[in-house]
């Protein structure tokens, strides 16, 4: 197999496109999730005398909270990734500047490190 250097247009095609779904996908969840947390929010208030539903409350909001998070972070992530594709140098590994492995970028179409750097990254330090 070739070594694949760069990807081909239509592969940069359907990755943007599977961004940009991923993104849409995301979008809403945030949406959700803040709702919910903002819904929990004012509810709680309203359990003050049952510390047990207070706690339950407080507790699907924190999760709401940290899962809406989650979801803007891997949302910038996605941003950078279509950044980089208009920039031209997406699939590039941005610490040791190799390729990142296409089966790689399939899997996961916003990662910015190679699989070695990813592995160094995870076991390392
Ligand atoms: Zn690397």
């Amino acid at each position: 197999m070739a070594r694949n250097k760069t990807l081909t247009k239509t592969q940069l095609a359907s990755l943007r496109q599977e961004l940009l779904d991923e993104r849409a996908t995301l979008l809403s969840q945030v949406e959700d999730l803040d709702a919910e947390a903002d819904v929990n929010n004012w509810r709680e208030g309203g359990f003050d005398d049952d510390p047990a539903d207070a706690g339950s409350a407080s507790f699907e909001r924190e999760t709401a909270q940290s899962l809406s998070n989650h979801a803007r972070r891997l949302l910038a992530q996605i941003d950078e990734a279509l950044r980089r594709m208009d920039a031209g140098n997406y699939g590039t590994c941005e610490r040791c500047g190799n390729p990142i492995e296409q089966a790689r970028l399939e899997a996961l179409p916003y990662a910015t490190l190679c699989m070695d750097c990813k592995r160094r990254d995870e076991t390392g330090r």
